[in-house]
């Protein structure tokens, strides 16, 4: 890398990147500071080990889709990733959205592959903290929390999509007529759990998997639930790995259940919450997908820039010749627009939606009450109980009504559109200025170009996300399917 990118671009804080960080830290100086501080930590994993490494991680991938750098995660412990989102009286950092998608952003500046494992486990683990299971938040999370304080990763995984259901599992509106495989029917003790999900990232190397099943697959609306699984539950296995065309360090998994018997505590939230929760999740996960699509497209404009710089053409530097400037400038705007949608797509999450209850009351809860407390039997059946399921169920509803969900999924899904389409264009037009260079797999634009693509797949296609952004602004009048 050239001096000129380490001094003018990669240094570049959060407040000189978004202008509203700026303005922000007027108000909420304590709340960007720490935001600041994340993304240093995060620019500083991603500069000295990420990036060093994500060719020859790559290309390992490609030879087999099965191989994992447990080490370079390992590295990532002291930083603290994995237990960012978990709340501080648990032992984590107690961080909303907006710090995971800047995190997430610098991450995948260096490798998205990479950023896509603590990406994955952030969206495994958010089922849990947006239905307030304190439950699971005192034992599968303080697993990760302990572990991590250990230097040893514990990685969560999210397990929505099936072989012939994606974008249907992922809206209420679409899962009636979804073709379900998978079901937990309801047996003594707990739940039996068949059936199979397909590119689940992380699969292959989570401890526990979140599991989108429902109870009767001719009622998914009313009885889809979340289950948590454990790698080596018996009944449980892993499949295929798939030999996917980029983001190859973070494995995508089929899971398979065959009667995989699922305990009654290991329900999270309450049986047929499953649709509420997705949607949800999605909600809260969207915004990062964006940042995570603004980091890939923020990487290809780093190394075309590097690339600028180094190349001369007709005896003068790219940098310095005015058809590149122009469409340099206007790469970076694309960046700095994609970046804003990212932050009004989280901000509007952290400050109306679901966090903010949690901050309320579920929070309150787990400072006012020690965890040895909390773990005791009796405390732990009055959790589990359905009516305090309910109570929490209600105060949810109390606090988030409809015109923040719809605020919340609009500009959440117009945050990923605007990243995916952003990187996917940057990275369009850099490999196509760099030329014969970037065509090569040890071309650092080459993975990127790949990478770019799936940002516009997964966490429902662009055109589902478009399809939301108009069904959230005109709730009444649209339909379904059309
Ligand atoms: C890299 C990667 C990682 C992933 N990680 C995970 C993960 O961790 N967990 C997980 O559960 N899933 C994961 N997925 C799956 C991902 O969420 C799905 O690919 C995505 O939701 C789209 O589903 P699908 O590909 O099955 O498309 P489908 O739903 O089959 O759609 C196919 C096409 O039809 C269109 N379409 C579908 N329904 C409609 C409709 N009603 N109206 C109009 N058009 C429609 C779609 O836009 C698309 O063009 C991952 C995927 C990728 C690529």
């Amino acid at each position: 890398m050239t001096d000129f990118l380490d001094v003018e671009i990669a240094q570049r804080s959060l407040g000189e990147m978004a202008p509203r960080m700026k303005i922000l830290a007027g108000l909420m100086p304590d709340y960007v500071r720490e935001l600041e501080a994340w993304q240093a930590k995060a620019r500083e994993y991603g500069r000295r080990f990420v990036r060093p490494q994500a060719l020859e991680i790559d290309a390992k991938c490609r030879r087999d889709p099965r191989y994992f750098d447990w080490d370079l995660i390992r590295r990532a412990m002291p930083y603290g990733f994995l237990s960012m989102a978990i709340p501080k009286s648990a032992g984590g950092g107690g961080n909303l959205t907006t710090t995971t998608a800047v995190v997430l952003e610098e991450l995948c500046a260096a490798c998205s592959g990479v950023a896509n494992v603590f990406g994955a486990h952030g969206l495994g683990i958010s089922g849990i903290l947006l239905g307030f299971d304190l439950y699971h938040v005192d034992r599968s999370l303080a697993d990760v929390v302990e572990s991590e304080k250990r230097g040893e990763p514990v990685i969560f995984a999210a397990a929505i999509t099936e072989p012939l259901a994606g974008s249907d599992v992922e809206d209420a509106g679409y899962l009636r007529t979804a073709k379900l495989m998978t079901e937990a029917r309801p047996v003594a003790g707990g739940y039996r759990l068949n059936g199979r999900k397909v590119f689940i990232s992380n699969g292959s190397i989570a401890k526990y998997s979140s599991v989108i099943a429902p109870l009767d697959r001719t009622r998914p609306n009313e009885t889809m639930s979340a289950f948590l699984v454990r790698a080596g539950d018996p009944g449980f296995s892993v499949g295929r790995v798939e030999e996917k065309m980029g983001m190859k360090a973070c494995p995508a998994a089929e899971l398979i259940f065959e009667d995989c018997f699922v305990p009654r505590e290991n329900l999270i939230g309450l049986e047929g919450d499953g649709v509420r929760g997705v949607e949800t999740v999605l909600g809260a996960s969207r915004g990062p997908v964006g940042a995570i699509a603004t980091g890939v497209a923020r990487g290809a404009f780093e190394r075309l820039v590097d690339f600028t710089v180094r190349k001369k053409t007709g005896g003068r530097r790219l940098f310095d010749q005015q058809w590149v400037q122009i469409r340099l400038a206007d790469m970076a705007r694309r960046i700095f627009l994609a970046r804003q949608a990212y932050l009004d797509g989280c901000m509007t999450f952290d400050f109306t939606g679901a966090p903010k209850l949690m901050k309320l009351f579920a929070s309150r809860m787990l400072d006012a009450v020690p965890s040895h407390v909390r773990r005791h039997p009796l405390i732990t059946r009055v959790l589990r109980s359905a009516t305090m399921q309910r109570t929490t169920r209600r105060m949810m509803d109390e606090r988030l009504d409809e015109n923040d969900l719809h605020h919340i999924q609009q500009y959440s899904s117009g945050a990923k559109i605007t990243g995916s389409d952003t990187a996917m264009s940057v990275a369009y037009e850099a490999l196509q200025i760099v030329g014969l260079e970037a065509s090569l797999h040890r071309h650092e634009l080459e993975k990127i170009f790949r990478d770019a693509k799936l940002t516009q797949i997964y966490e429902g296609t662009n055109q589902l996300n478009r399809h939301n952004v108009f069904i959230n602004l005109f709730p009444r009048e649209a339909g379904h399917g059309d």
